[in-house]
């Protein structure tokens, strides 16, 4: 009797116990913010991403287990700006989960602190369909605004989970400290071809371009969201020979062929690059993406001969 008296106040010392050792629960909409995350949370938290890289996070489908994932959620970290509008909100109310709603504490939109390019003048607008009407919601592509995402992860998981703040913080001056030395070294591949004249098919790249001194001068979608149409194609075309332009580059989840086509008519080539952690199995990781595109784009300038 005595022992099992011992065994039961045992038990529920362990179950008092258990909330506070156990790690939180962290979903994330893209493996971007799983990366990051998983950069400052270490092995203090779990993290669940839902969208993979290599589909176009506007458009993901929303499967039934994602709900389930929401659930059990402690912090939904969402990139924001619209980004996930298509097919995150209903998700998120379906969940019933109050933890993770708008609002609500362990819900993390780390763009309200990023540099967001692309803002809109006057009133904001999804006219003919464009899906950046709060600006360019593919933020994460400058390293500077993963510095500013990580900082703001460090902030959200120190609130919540207090007694780890230290080990928080001390990861995330680790991730910051590795990312400067990378950023010099990113920074120094893509310096020669600084001001390069690029296509790309949507509009992810503004961010990227910004940091690592690409000129964007235009879009194979007439606007973002919206598939090619043969005179915007033609625009396009007509714009590459006049400017002399010989890279396109294009997400992994676009079709080539309106590329491909372009591409025969300027003698460019065609560039398929992941725009997000996951877009193919070597950018495994936030550092790894940006090796990995780097190293793409600076060997197709080379055999192109782009200037
Ligand atoms: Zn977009």
């Amino acid at each position: 009797m005595k022992r099992l008296a011992i065994f039961v106040f045992g038990l529920a010392a362990a179950m008092r116990a258990a909330p506070a050792q156990a790690a939180l629960n962290v979903v994330t909409t893209t493996q971007d913010m799983a990366s990051i995350a998983q950069e400052v949370g270490g092995d203090k938290i779990k993290i669940t991403p839902l969208a993979k890289g290599y589909q176009d996070p506007h458009f993901v489908e929303a499967k039934p287990s994602f709900v389930l994932i929401l659930n059990k959620a402690n912090l939904l970290i969402v990139v924001g700006r619209d980004l996930e509008i298509g097919w995150l909100p209903p998700l998120i109310t379906q969940s019933r989960n109050a933890r993770i709603q708008p609002g609500a504490e362990g819900y993390l939109d780390p763009s309200t602190s990023a540099k967001i390019l692309e803002m809109p003048t006057g009133a904001i607008t999804r006219a003919e369909g464009d899906v950046h009407p709060l600006g360019n919601p593919h933020y994460w592509l400058d390293p500077e605004n993963g510095r500013r995402i990580a900082k703001a992860i460090q902030a959200k998981l120190a609130q919540m989970d207090p007694a780890n703040a230290p080990y928080y913080a001390q990861r995330e001056a680790d991730f910051e400290a590795r990312l400067t030395a990378a950023q010099q070294r990113w920074k120094a591949q893509m310096a020669p071809y600084k001001g390069l004249k690029v296509i790309t098919y949507h509009r992810s790249w503004a961010n990227f371009a910004d940091a690592f001194g690409l000129n964007v001068v235009g879009y194979v979608e007439p606007k973002p969201g919206i598939p090619p149409t043969p005179q915007h194609t033609l625009d396009v075309i007509n714009a590459m020979k006049a400017q002399n332009i010989k890279i396109i580059i294009v997400e992994p989840y676009f079709d080539t062929k309106t590329p491909n086509s372009i591409a025969s008519n300027t003698g460019a080539k065609v560039l398929v690059m992941p725009p997000s952690v996951g877009g193919v199995p070597p950018a495994s990781d936030y550092f790894k993406l940006f090796d990995y595109d780097i190293n793409l784009l600076v060997e197709a300038i080379k055999a192109t001969g782009a200037k």
